[in-house]
Protein backbone atom coordinates (compact mmCIF):
# COMPACT_ATOMS: atom_id res chain seq x y z
CA UNK A 1 0.00 0.00 0.00
CA UNK A 2 1.37 3.29 -0.66
CA UNK A 3 1.43 6.03 1.79
CA UNK A 4 1.78 9.83 1.19
CA UNK A 5 1.92 12.50 3.77
CA UNK A 6 2.97 13.88 6.92
CA UNK A 7 1.18 11.35 8.80
CA UNK A 8 2.48 7.98 10.29
CA UNK A 9 2.10 5.50 11.28
CA UNK A 10 -1.54 4.46 9.61
CA UNK A 11 -2.64 1.57 10.24
CA UNK A 12 -5.90 1.13 8.52
CA UNK A 13 -4.50 -1.37 5.69
CA UNK A 14 -0.87 -2.09 8.04
CA UNK A 15 2.51 -1.71 7.20
CA UNK A 16 3.92 -5.02 5.72
CA UNK A 17 0.93 -5.72 3.64
CA UNK A 18 -0.23 -9.60 3.05
CA UNK A 19 2.41 -10.89 5.21
CA UNK A 20 1.97 -9.18 8.63
CA UNK A 21 -1.75 -9.92 9.22
CA UNK A 22 -1.65 -12.03 12.78
CA UNK A 23 -2.02 -10.87 16.18
CA UNK A 24 1.07 -11.00 16.92
CA UNK A 25 2.01 -7.92 13.93
CA UNK A 26 -0.70 -6.31 14.88
CA UNK A 27 0.20 -5.96 18.34
CA UNK A 28 3.73 -4.71 17.48
CA UNK A 29 2.34 -1.91 15.43
CA UNK A 30 0.27 -0.90 18.18
CA UNK A 31 -2.81 -2.87 17.73
CA UNK A 32 -5.73 -2.91 20.61
CA UNK A 33 -3.73 -0.06 22.41
CA UNK A 34 -6.50 1.60 21.93
CA UNK A 35 -8.93 -0.85 23.46
CA UNK A 36 -6.69 -1.74 26.42
CA UNK A 37 -6.75 2.18 27.27
CA UNK A 38 -10.74 2.21 27.24
CA UNK A 39 -10.80 -0.90 29.74
CA UNK A 40 -8.05 -0.37 31.71
CA UNK A 41 -9.15 3.59 32.50
CA UNK A 42 -12.75 2.96 32.65
CA UNK A 43 -13.02 5.66 29.50
CA UNK A 44 -16.42 6.23 29.96
CA UNK A 45 -18.66 5.44 26.78
CA UNK A 46 -20.12 8.69 25.69
CA UNK A 47 -16.52 9.96 25.93
CA UNK A 48 -15.61 7.30 23.00
CA UNK A 49 -18.87 8.51 20.92
CA UNK A 50 -17.10 12.08 21.83
CA UNK A 51 -13.64 11.45 20.56
CA UNK A 52 -14.91 9.68 17.20
CA UNK A 53 -17.39 12.92 16.72
CA UNK A 54 -14.18 15.32 17.18
CA UNK A 55 -12.17 13.41 14.93
CA UNK A 56 -14.50 13.90 12.04
CA UNK A 57 -14.23 10.47 10.75
CA UNK A 58 -16.91 10.07 8.37
CA UNK A 59 -18.10 6.98 6.46
CA UNK A 60 -15.59 5.03 4.36
CA UNK A 61 -18.47 3.23 2.42
CA UNK A 62 -20.19 5.80 0.55
CA UNK A 63 -22.61 7.95 2.10
CA UNK A 64 -19.81 9.79 4.17
CA UNK A 65 -21.81 10.48 6.82
CA UNK A 66 -19.92 11.19 10.11
CA UNK A 67 -19.61 8.11 12.54
CA UNK A 68 -19.22 9.55 15.75
CA UNK A 69 -23.03 11.38 15.10
CA UNK A 70 -24.11 7.68 13.73
CA UNK A 71 -23.23 6.03 17.24
CA UNK A 72 -24.81 8.64 18.62
CA UNK A 73 -28.26 8.02 17.64
CA UNK A 74 -28.31 5.10 19.31
CA UNK A 75 -30.61 4.48 22.19
CA UNK A 76 -28.43 4.92 25.58
CA UNK A 77 -30.92 2.44 27.69
CA UNK A 78 -29.39 -1.33 27.99
CA UNK A 79 -30.72 -3.98 25.51
CA UNK A 80 -30.07 -5.63 23.22
CA UNK A 81 -28.40 -4.11 20.11
CA UNK A 82 -25.84 -4.97 17.42
CA UNK A 83 -23.02 -3.39 15.92
CA UNK A 84 -22.41 -5.00 11.97
CA UNK A 85 -19.65 -4.58 9.40
CA UNK A 86 -20.29 -3.95 6.08
CA UNK A 87 -17.55 -5.95 4.23
CA UNK A 88 -20.24 -6.53 1.24
CA UNK A 89 -18.15 -4.48 -0.80
CA UNK A 90 -19.30 -5.54 -4.54
CA UNK A 91 -19.48 -2.54 -6.82
CA UNK A 92 -17.11 -2.03 -9.57
CA UNK A 93 -14.00 -0.50 -9.11
CA UNK A 94 -14.03 -0.55 -5.43
CA UNK A 95 -11.75 -3.31 -3.45
CA UNK A 96 -10.33 -1.52 -0.35
CA UNK A 97 -12.15 -3.30 1.60
CA UNK A 98 -10.87 -7.03 1.15
CA UNK A 99 -7.56 -5.51 1.73
CA UNK A 100 -8.45 -4.36 4.57
CA UNK A 101 -9.40 -8.29 5.77
CA UNK A 102 -6.15 -9.29 3.69
CA UNK A 103 -3.60 -7.11 5.52
CA UNK A 104 -5.20 -6.03 9.01
CA UNK A 105 -8.52 -7.70 9.76
CA UNK A 106 -7.53 -6.76 13.48
CA UNK A 107 -7.76 -3.47 13.00
CA UNK A 108 -11.44 -4.14 11.96
CA UNK A 109 -12.32 -6.24 15.05
CA UNK A 110 -10.48 -3.71 17.52
CA UNK A 111 -12.94 -0.55 15.97
CA UNK A 112 -15.87 -3.22 15.99
CA UNK A 113 -15.29 -4.14 19.74
CA UNK A 114 -14.58 -0.33 20.31
CA UNK A 115 -17.50 0.13 18.44
CA UNK A 116 -19.97 -1.94 20.61
CA UNK A 117 -18.55 -0.68 23.83
CA UNK A 118 -19.88 2.86 22.75
CA UNK A 119 -22.96 2.13 22.09
CA UNK A 120 -23.22 -0.65 24.60
CA UNK A 121 -23.77 -3.98 22.14
CA UNK A 122 -23.02 -6.69 23.28
CA UNK A 123 -23.09 -9.10 20.13
CA UNK A 124 -21.38 -8.11 16.17
CA UNK A 125 -21.44 -9.66 12.63
CA UNK A 126 -19.10 -8.73 10.01
CA UNK A 127 -21.51 -9.45 6.48
CA UNK A 128 -18.31 -10.43 4.03
CA UNK A 129 -19.06 -10.71 0.48
CA UNK A 130 -19.53 -13.78 -0.82
CA UNK A 131 -17.01 -13.70 -3.77
CA UNK A 132 -13.95 -13.31 -1.25
CA UNK A 133 -14.99 -16.40 0.53
CA UNK A 134 -10.35 -16.91 0.98
CA UNK A 135 -10.37 -13.43 2.85
CA UNK A 136 -13.79 -14.82 5.26
CA UNK A 137 -11.81 -17.57 6.27
CA UNK A 138 -8.54 -14.90 7.52
CA UNK A 139 -10.84 -13.00 9.23
CA UNK A 140 -12.03 -16.23 11.03
CA UNK A 141 -8.47 -17.26 11.60
CA UNK A 142 -8.22 -13.51 13.16
CA UNK A 143 -11.21 -13.58 15.21
CA UNK A 144 -9.82 -17.08 16.41
CA UNK A 145 -6.60 -15.21 17.92
CA UNK A 146 -8.74 -12.45 18.86
CA UNK A 147 -10.73 -14.39 21.41
CA UNK A 148 -7.57 -16.38 22.44
CA UNK A 149 -5.77 -13.37 23.72
CA UNK A 150 -9.29 -11.76 25.47
CA UNK A 151 -10.19 -8.91 22.89
CA UNK A 152 -13.26 -10.39 22.11
CA UNK A 153 -15.69 -12.33 24.24
CA UNK A 154 -16.67 -12.70 27.80
CA UNK A 155 -15.44 -10.21 30.28
CA UNK A 156 -13.38 -8.73 27.91
CA UNK A 157 -9.52 -8.27 29.31
CA UNK A 158 -10.94 -8.88 33.14
CA UNK A 159 -13.55 -6.14 32.45
CA UNK A 160 -17.34 -6.87 33.04
CA UNK A 161 -17.69 -5.85 28.83
CA UNK A 162 -18.69 -8.86 26.98
CA UNK A 163 -18.95 -8.71 22.90
CA UNK A 164 -19.29 -11.39 21.06
CA UNK A 165 -18.15 -11.25 17.35
CA UNK A 166 -18.46 -13.48 13.81
CA UNK A 167 -18.51 -13.48 11.11
CA UNK A 168 -21.44 -13.68 8.25
CA UNK A 169 -20.71 -14.71 4.62
CA UNK A 170 -23.21 -13.17 1.63
CA UNK A 171 -23.51 -14.61 -1.88
CA UNK A 172 -22.11 -12.30 -3.76
CA UNK A 173 -25.85 -9.68 -4.68
CA UNK A 174 -24.98 -6.13 -5.11
CA UNK A 175 -27.90 -5.15 -3.25
CA UNK A 176 -26.87 -7.04 -0.06
CA UNK A 177 -24.32 -4.24 0.20
CA UNK A 178 -27.10 -1.98 1.07
CA UNK A 179 -27.52 -1.99 4.83
CA UNK A 180 -31.41 -2.29 5.19
CA UNK A 181 -30.63 -5.58 2.57
CA UNK A 182 -27.47 -7.09 3.98
CA UNK A 183 -29.67 -6.81 7.80
CA UNK A 184 -31.98 -8.97 5.67
CA UNK A 185 -29.77 -11.53 4.98
CA UNK A 186 -28.07 -12.25 7.68
CA UNK A 187 -31.53 -12.41 9.35
CA UNK A 188 -31.79 -15.17 6.86
CA UNK A 189 -33.94 -13.89 4.42
CA UNK A 190 -34.04 -12.87 0.34
CA UNK A 191 -31.33 -9.67 1.00
CA UNK A 192 -33.96 -7.00 -0.37
CA UNK A 193 -33.59 -3.88 0.99
CA UNK A 194 -35.90 -2.11 3.71
CA UNK A 195 -38.28 0.61 3.40
CA UNK A 196 -36.96 3.60 5.87
CA UNK A 197 -37.32 5.11 7.89
CA UNK A 198 -37.21 3.19 10.53
CA UNK A 199 -33.57 3.40 10.10
CA UNK A 200 -31.72 0.83 11.89
CA UNK A 201 -30.32 2.71 14.67
CA UNK A 202 -33.74 2.58 15.81
CA UNK A 203 -35.14 -0.90 13.75
CA UNK A 204 -32.12 -2.95 12.38
CA UNK A 205 -30.60 -6.45 13.11
CA UNK A 206 -33.58 -8.75 14.45
CA UNK A 207 -35.74 -5.30 14.88
CA UNK A 208 -33.36 -4.33 17.47
CA UNK A 209 -31.01 -0.85 17.74
CA UNK A 210 -28.16 -1.74 15.14
CA UNK A 211 -25.37 0.63 14.27
CA UNK A 212 -23.71 -0.43 10.51
CA UNK A 213 -20.66 1.06 9.13
CA UNK A 214 -18.39 0.13 6.49
CA UNK A 215 -15.17 -2.29 7.08
CA UNK A 216 -12.51 1.12 6.04
CA UNK A 217 -14.68 2.96 9.05
CA UNK A 218 -14.10 0.11 12.07
CA UNK A 219 -10.76 0.04 10.71
CA UNK A 220 -9.86 3.68 11.24
CA UNK A 221 -11.07 3.79 14.48
CA UNK A 222 -8.38 2.21 16.69
CA UNK A 223 -5.99 4.68 14.68
CA UNK A 224 -8.32 7.68 15.59
CA UNK A 225 -8.29 7.08 19.10
CA UNK A 226 -4.66 6.25 19.08
CA UNK A 227 -3.49 9.33 17.66
CA UNK A 228 -6.08 11.71 19.11
CA UNK A 229 -9.16 13.36 17.08
CA UNK A 230 -7.79 16.52 16.55
CA UNK A 231 -4.23 14.94 15.10
CA UNK A 232 -6.72 12.88 12.98
CA UNK A 233 -8.56 15.51 11.90
CA UNK A 234 -5.97 18.16 10.90
CA UNK A 235 -4.49 15.20 9.01
CA UNK A 236 -7.20 15.89 6.37
CA UNK A 237 -8.92 19.02 5.46
CA UNK A 238 -11.61 20.87 6.88
CA UNK A 239 -14.86 18.63 6.66
CA UNK A 240 -12.46 15.95 5.55
CA UNK A 241 -10.36 14.46 7.85
CA UNK A 242 -7.87 12.07 7.75
CA UNK A 243 -6.74 9.75 5.41
CA UNK A 244 -8.38 7.27 2.88
CA UNK A 245 -8.16 4.52 0.66
CA UNK A 246 -8.38 4.85 -2.75
CA UNK A 247 -8.58 2.05 -4.95
CA UNK A 248 -7.27 2.65 -8.10
CA UNK A 249 -7.83 1.05 -11.36
CA UNK A 250 -8.14 0.97 -14.67
CA UNK A 251 -5.83 2.69 -17.05
CA UNK A 252 -2.82 3.00 -14.77
CA UNK A 253 0.35 1.29 -14.65
CA UNK A 254 0.27 0.63 -10.72
CA UNK A 255 -3.99 -0.55 -10.10
CA UNK A 256 -3.96 -0.63 -6.52
CA UNK A 257 -5.06 0.67 -3.23
CA UNK A 258 -3.24 3.86 -1.89
CA UNK A 259 -3.72 5.35 1.01
CA UNK A 260 -3.61 9.45 1.16
CA UNK A 261 -4.80 12.14 3.10
CA UNK A 262 -7.99 13.69 1.83
CA UNK A 263 -7.71 16.57 0.21
CA UNK A 264 -4.86 15.05 -1.92
CA UNK A 265 -4.84 16.33 -5.30
CA UNK A 266 -5.87 13.80 -7.86
CA UNK A 267 -2.80 14.15 -10.22
CA UNK A 268 -0.88 13.42 -6.81
CA UNK A 269 -3.12 10.34 -6.78
CA UNK A 270 -2.68 9.24 -10.34
CA UNK A 271 0.63 9.83 -10.32
CA UNK A 272 1.27 7.66 -7.44
CA UNK A 273 -0.74 4.90 -9.84
CA UNK A 274 2.15 5.31 -12.15
CA UNK A 275 0.01 7.48 -14.13
CA UNK A 276 -1.92 6.73 -17.12
CA UNK A 277 -0.72 3.54 -18.91
CA UNK A 278 1.27 3.98 -22.04
CA UNK A 279 1.61 7.19 -21.52
CA UNK A 280 -1.55 8.05 -23.07
CA UNK A 281 -3.91 10.84 -22.53
CA UNK A 282 -6.59 10.82 -19.95
CA UNK A 283 -9.32 11.25 -21.14
CA UNK A 284 -11.67 10.93 -17.71
CA UNK A 285 -12.44 9.52 -14.35
CA UNK A 286 -15.28 8.06 -12.86
CA UNK A 287 -13.88 9.11 -9.00
CA UNK A 288 -16.11 7.43 -6.25
CA UNK A 289 -16.94 3.65 -7.77
CA UNK A 290 -19.48 3.02 -10.54
CA UNK A 291 -22.04 4.86 -9.32
CA UNK A 292 -20.55 8.09 -9.45
CA UNK A 293 -21.01 10.31 -12.18
CA UNK A 294 -17.54 10.22 -14.79
CA UNK A 295 -16.02 13.37 -14.73
CA UNK A 296 -13.61 14.46 -18.05
CA UNK A 297 -9.83 15.12 -17.27
CA UNK A 298 -9.64 18.24 -17.74
CA UNK A 299 -12.40 18.47 -14.50
CA UNK A 300 -11.01 15.71 -12.37
CA UNK A 301 -7.16 17.15 -13.12
CA UNK A 302 -8.45 20.26 -10.96
CA UNK A 303 -10.24 18.11 -7.94
CA UNK A 304 -8.21 17.18 -4.76
CA UNK A 305 -9.41 13.82 -3.72
CA UNK A 306 -12.54 14.76 -0.92
CA UNK A 307 -15.97 14.69 -0.49
CA UNK A 308 -16.20 18.71 -1.47
CA UNK A 309 -13.87 18.97 -3.96
CA UNK A 310 -15.48 15.94 -5.96
CA UNK A 311 -19.11 17.17 -4.96
CA UNK A 312 -18.13 20.49 -6.30
CA UNK A 313 -17.26 18.96 -9.70
CA UNK A 314 -20.43 17.54 -10.01
CA UNK A 315 -19.87 13.52 -9.31
CA UNK A 316 -19.55 12.48 -5.70
CA UNK A 317 -16.44 10.30 -4.10
CA UNK A 318 -18.61 7.30 -2.51
CA UNK A 319 -16.39 4.69 -1.60
CA UNK A 320 -13.49 6.53 -3.37
CA UNK A 321 -12.96 3.88 -6.29
CA UNK A 322 -10.85 5.67 -8.67
CA UNK A 323 -11.91 3.76 -12.16
CA UNK A 324 -9.26 5.83 -14.97
CA UNK A 325 -10.22 5.81 -18.80
CA UNK A 326 -7.58 6.90 -20.91
CA UNK A 327 -7.94 8.05 -24.67
CA UNK A 328 -8.74 4.81 -26.04
CA UNK A 329 -12.22 4.45 -24.02
CA UNK A 330 -15.69 4.19 -25.97
CA UNK A 331 -18.02 5.92 -23.30
CA UNK A 332 -20.74 4.62 -24.88
CA UNK A 333 -19.56 0.98 -24.41
CA UNK A 334 -18.36 2.11 -21.18
CA UNK A 335 -21.74 3.29 -20.04
CA UNK A 336 -23.10 -0.08 -21.70
CA UNK A 337 -21.18 -2.44 -19.18
CA UNK A 338 -21.86 -0.10 -16.23
CA UNK A 339 -25.89 0.02 -17.32
CA UNK A 340 -25.54 -4.17 -17.28
CA UNK A 341 -24.10 -4.62 -14.53
CA UNK A 342 -27.09 -2.10 -12.34
CA UNK A 343 -29.72 -3.86 -14.29
CA UNK A 344 -28.44 -7.51 -12.82
CA UNK A 345 -28.16 -6.48 -9.93
CA UNK A 346 -31.26 -5.18 -9.38
CA UNK A 347 -33.34 -7.13 -6.91
CA UNK A 348 -36.40 -6.31 -8.86
CA UNK A 349 -38.72 -4.76 -5.75
CA UNK A 350 -39.76 -1.97 -7.30
CA UNK A 351 -40.55 -0.89 -10.70
CA UNK A 352 -38.81 2.65 -11.53
CA UNK A 353 -35.36 -0.04 -10.39
CA UNK A 354 -36.88 -3.18 -12.03
CA UNK A 355 -38.05 -1.74 -15.25
CA UNK A 356 -36.16 1.32 -15.50
CA UNK A 357 -32.54 -0.50 -14.97
CA UNK A 358 -33.17 -2.95 -18.13
CA UNK A 359 -34.55 0.05 -20.27
CA UNK A 360 -31.61 2.37 -19.64
CA UNK A 361 -29.51 -0.62 -20.76
CA UNK A 362 -31.34 -1.73 -23.51
CA UNK A 363 -31.53 1.71 -24.75
CA UNK A 364 -27.43 2.13 -24.38
CA UNK A 365 -26.86 -1.08 -25.62
CA UNK A 366 -29.01 -0.04 -29.19
CA UNK A 367 -26.88 2.84 -29.34
CA UNK A 368 -23.51 0.94 -29.02
CA UNK A 369 -24.56 -1.48 -31.38
CA UNK A 370 -25.42 0.90 -34.31
CA UNK A 371 -29.16 1.09 -34.28
CA UNK A 372 -29.36 4.06 -31.65
CA UNK A 373 -32.31 6.57 -32.75
CA UNK A 374 -32.41 10.71 -32.65
CA UNK A 375 -34.66 10.63 -29.46
CA UNK A 376 -32.77 8.02 -27.46
CA UNK A 377 -30.57 10.65 -25.76
CA UNK A 378 -33.85 12.49 -24.41
CA UNK A 379 -35.15 9.20 -23.59
CA UNK A 380 -32.68 8.24 -21.40
CA UNK A 381 -32.31 11.47 -19.72
CA UNK A 382 -36.19 11.44 -18.57
CA UNK A 383 -35.84 7.71 -17.41
CA UNK A 384 -32.79 8.64 -15.14
CA UNK A 385 -35.35 11.42 -13.66
CA UNK A 386 -38.03 9.07 -13.39
CA UNK A 387 -35.87 6.62 -11.46
CA UNK A 388 -33.89 8.69 -9.12
CA UNK A 389 -35.68 9.53 -5.97
CA UNK A 390 -38.37 6.81 -6.97
CA UNK A 391 -37.26 3.96 -5.28
CA UNK A 392 -37.00 1.64 -2.17
CA UNK A 393 -33.41 1.59 -2.11
CA UNK A 394 -30.16 3.95 -3.60
CA UNK A 395 -29.32 1.15 -6.28
CA UNK A 396 -31.96 2.94 -8.48
CA UNK A 397 -29.88 6.41 -8.38
CA UNK A 398 -26.89 4.49 -8.79
CA UNK A 399 -28.16 3.09 -11.96
CA UNK A 400 -29.21 6.62 -13.43
CA UNK A 401 -25.94 8.23 -12.03
CA UNK A 402 -23.37 6.89 -14.80
CA UNK A 403 -25.87 7.84 -17.45
CA UNK A 404 -26.74 11.34 -16.60
CA UNK A 405 -22.76 11.87 -16.27
CA UNK A 406 -21.64 10.41 -19.53
CA UNK A 407 -24.77 12.31 -21.21
CA UNK A 408 -23.37 15.26 -19.53
CA UNK A 409 -19.75 15.27 -20.76
CA UNK A 410 -19.98 12.64 -23.25
CA UNK A 411 -22.63 13.87 -25.22
CA UNK A 412 -20.60 14.23 -28.53
CA UNK A 413 -19.77 10.81 -28.44
CA UNK A 414 -23.66 9.28 -27.69
CA UNK A 415 -24.50 11.33 -31.22
CA UNK A 416 -21.94 10.31 -33.33
CA UNK A 417 -22.99 6.37 -32.61
CA UNK A 418 -26.25 7.43 -33.12
CA UNK A 419 -25.86 9.42 -36.59
CA UNK A 420 -23.25 7.13 -37.73
CA UNK A 421 -23.88 3.89 -36.46
CA UNK A 422 -19.92 3.42 -34.95
CA UNK A 423 -17.84 4.78 -32.59
CA UNK A 424 -16.43 8.25 -32.97
CA UNK A 425 -12.81 6.16 -30.99
CA UNK A 426 -11.54 3.70 -34.24
CA UNK A 427 -11.92 0.36 -33.29
CA UNK A 428 -7.69 -0.28 -34.20
CA UNK A 429 -7.38 2.43 -31.03
CA UNK A 430 -9.77 1.25 -28.87
CA UNK A 431 -8.38 -2.23 -29.15
CA UNK A 432 -5.15 -0.99 -28.14
CA UNK A 433 -6.59 0.11 -25.25
CA UNK A 434 -7.19 -1.97 -22.02
CA UNK A 435 -9.65 -4.27 -22.08
CA UNK A 436 -11.28 -2.93 -19.00
CA UNK A 437 -14.39 -1.26 -20.82
CA UNK A 438 -14.23 -3.53 -24.08
CA UNK A 439 -16.08 -6.42 -23.49
CA UNK A 440 -18.75 -6.72 -25.64
CA UNK A 441 -22.15 -7.07 -23.12
FE1 LIG B 1 -34.40 -3.47 -5.24
FE2 LIG B 1 -33.69 -1.61 -7.03
FE3 LIG B 1 -35.76 -1.19 -5.46
FE4 LIG B 1 -33.27 -1.20 -4.42
S1 LIG B 1 -34.08 0.26 -5.88
S2 LIG B 1 -35.09 -2.17 -3.56
S3 LIG B 1 -32.33 -2.80 -5.72
S4 LIG B 1 -35.58 -2.83 -7.02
Amino acid sequence: MAVLGAIKPILTVGWDGDAAWRLRDYVQRGGYRALKRIIEERIPAAQVIDEVKKSGLRGRGGAGFPTGLKWSFMPRDPGEKYIVCNTDEGEPGTFKDRDILRCNPHSVIEGMVIAGYAVGAARGYNYIHGEIWELYQRFEEALDEAREAGFVGRNILGSDFCFELNAHHGYGAYVCGEESGLLESIEGKKGQPRFKPPFPAAVGLYGKPTTINNTETFSAVPFVLNMGPEAYLEAGKPNNAGTKLFPVSGHVNRPGNYEVPLGTPFPVLLELAGGVRGGRKLKACIPGGSSAPVLPAEVIMDCTMDYDSIGKAGSMMGSGAVIVMDETTCMVRALERLSYFYHEESCGQCTPCREGTRWLYDIVHRIEHGAGRPEDLDLLGDLTKNIMGRTVCALGDAAAMPVQGFLRHFRDEFLYHIEKGKCLVAPEVQRAGSTFFSATV
